[in-house]
């Protein structure tokens, strides 16, 4: 099997009748690199740049975090590389005062609110983001989007740094594509209006059932009712992934639940293309999605979807999961 396996990494991801899906790698630092290339990932759909601010006092500056990119830029050989925008708060806290004051951090300043509450922070790290994309194909992903004004308020802060590296006279892509996740119901329900102003979209799951389900990702307590399979995460992913149909903008699916081979299939199922995940799952979800013939799948997902009872749609799930294509 693990020879199998290594065998596997070369072979392109496409199903049994022949529809080919795109596999990238999450990345937290540089050294993640090598393994999720090693994996047969064929770029990086997640580089969470959080990790170059924690156990610090002071913050990295624009040519501090453009050394960064660099770095993985030059290890990943022309590979695509999607860096996402700072995501601090909640669950990747900085030990600060305000963290600890704050009642309800998965619903406070977080990510994408933070960076707009405070430019100085934010507007380092889109200069560095958009000069590595001189350096290499990047593209930039905003987390946690929940209304369009944030995405206006950051397209326009983005045109700004653009002017000020012109006159600077640094190197940056103007064309960078700019895309954002997908992860608060919010968005989910109106993927269509994100889908119509963004270059591309990436699902975090992580997130989006934490907050459709109301289930803290952290707290063990209720970790038992964490359930990627819950009706209603199933109808946003596929109302994400259909918003990107229309609108003919790519979609991806960055969290947890795109490197659980027990919802690999589901997935293929429910239409989506493109998945990112942690380094160790890559290879088993390529051999699972090499085994499987998306004909064969299409109508017992379309009967989990209209399947109520939890055992049955249990069941149903490990069928899909198990079905020899
Ligand atoms: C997610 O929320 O699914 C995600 C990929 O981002 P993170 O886990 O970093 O919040
Ligand atoms: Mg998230």
């Amino acid at each position: 099997r693990a020879h199998t396996l290594v065998k596997t990494r070369l072979e392109p991801a496409c199903t049994l009748d022949g529809v080919c899906v795109r596999l990238f790698g999450n990345i937290e630092l540089t050294e993640d690199v090598e393994e999720i290339l090693d994996a047969g990932a064929e770029g990086v759909g997640l580089y969470r740049t959080e990790f170059l601010y924690m156990n610090r006092e002071d913050t990295p500056d624009e040519d501090e975090q453009l050394e960064h990119y660099r770095e993985v830029i030059e290890q990943m050989q022309g590979r695509p590389l999607t860096i996402r925008t700072l995501d601090l708060g909640a669950d990747k806290a900085l030990d600060t005062e305000a963290a600890h004051h704050c009642t309800n951090p998965a619903l406070g300043l977080r990510a994408i609110r933070l960076c707009l509450h405070d430019p100085g922070l934010f507007r380092p790290q889109l200069k560095a983001v958009l000069r590595a994309a001189a350096l290499g194909p990047v593209q930039m992903m905003l987390p946690m989007l929940s209304s369009l004004g944030e995405l206006r308020q950051t397209l326009a802060l983005i045109d700004e740094v653009k002017h000020e590296l012109t006159v600077e006279g640094k190197a940056f892509d103007p064309a960078m594509p700019v895309g954002g996740m997908i992860e608060v119901p919010a968005a989910a329900l109106a993927a269509d209006m994100f889908a119509a102003e963004l270059d591309f979209l990436s699902i975090g799951t992580n997130d989006l059932i934490q907050y459709t389900l109301a289930i803290d990702r952290v707290d063990d307590e209720v970790n038992y009712l964490y359930d990627p399979s819950h009706p209603a995460v199933l109808y946003l992913i596929r109302h994400i992934i259909q918003a990107g149909v229309r609108h003919q903008v790519p979609v991806s699916m960055c969290g947890e639940m795109a490197g659980d081979p027990l919802y690999s299939r589901l997935l293929l199922g429910l239409g989506l293309n493109s998945f990112s995940m942690q380094a160790s799952s890559l290879l088993e979800v390529k051999d699972l999605i090499r085994h499987t013939r998306l004909d064969r799948i299409t109508e017992p997902v379309e009967t989990l979807m209209h399947t109520w009872d939890p055992d049955r749609r249990a069941e149903l799930l490990e069928q899909i999961r198990n079905l020899l294509c």
